[in-house]
């Protein structure tokens, strides 16, 4: 049984969540993305979501204990035997000491690395033009793709599809600082591992997948 777990590294907006879902299924792992985890405690409307909701809709990080715990959590799940595709998580070098850790605990293999590099103007142009489906958490763009969403609707159910709140313009400003000070010094805790490589987030999403498993192990493409 092959093992894997990887990283996707980089900003707010770069496209982690895209490609998380497709190496998901390539490889046959669950993605992991805390951010979800988060927003799906909010929809639930346990006491940790109400806590989450706040922290996110002022653009700070939720704080490291109670993230590595849903992750721990996450992980121990059957699905997650062969390893796992982690999106928007570690976020600040804490987290990445405790996954480091659990990986051991759970006979999972030391992660690939990959983190994937866009220009901070087009990031905000990416975020600014994002909807998400409020059910299924299917993203698009609406300057892309503006007929996926006519009349505000997901094409695959029907449900609204909105600008995340912690889309807002000030909001972004604040999670591209926070991302500055806190998660760009974990960026170094990987790339002094060895197991770093950077990828290229501009051109087609294809294009950008590609680069992922070339970068991770070119027999995987
Ligand atoms: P994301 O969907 O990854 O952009 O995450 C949205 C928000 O959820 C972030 O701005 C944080 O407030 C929170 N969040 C998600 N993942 C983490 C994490 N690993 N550590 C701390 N906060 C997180």
């Amino acid at each position: 049984m092959t093992k894997y777990t990887l990283i996707l590294l980089g900003a707010i907006g770069v496209g982690k969540g895209t490609q998380a879902q497709r190496l998901s299924r390539h490889l046959g792992i669950p993605q992991i993305a805390t951010g979800d985890l988060l927003r799906m405690e909010g929809q639930a409307g346990t006491d940790l979501g109400r806590r989450a909701a706040e922290i996110m809709n002022r653009g700070e990080l939720v704080p490291d204990d109670i993230i590595v715990d849903m992750v721990r959590g996450r992980l121990l799940r059957d699905d997650a035997v062969r390893g796992a595709v982690f999106d928007g998580f570690p976020r600040t070098v804490p987290q990445a000491e405790a996954l480091d850790g659990m990986l051991k605990d759970m006979d999972l293999p030391t992660p690939h690395v990959v983190s994937i590099e866009v220009p901070e103007s087009e990031i905000i142009e990416r975020l600014s033009s994002r909807r998400v489906c409020v059910t299924c958490g299917a993203v698009f763009n609406v300057k892309i793709n503006p007929a996926a969403i006519e009349n505000h609707k997901c094409p695959k159910g029907e449900a609204r599809v909105i600008l995340r709140d912690d889309d807002q313009p000030e909001t972004i400003q604040q999670r591209l600082t926070v991302y500055r000070a806190k998660t760009l010094p974990m960026v170094t805790h990987y790339r002094e591992k060895g197991s770093f490589r950077e990828v290229s987030g501009m051109g087609t999403e294809d294009q950008v997948f590609a680069r992922i498993l070339i970068a991770m192990d070119p027999d995987l493409s």
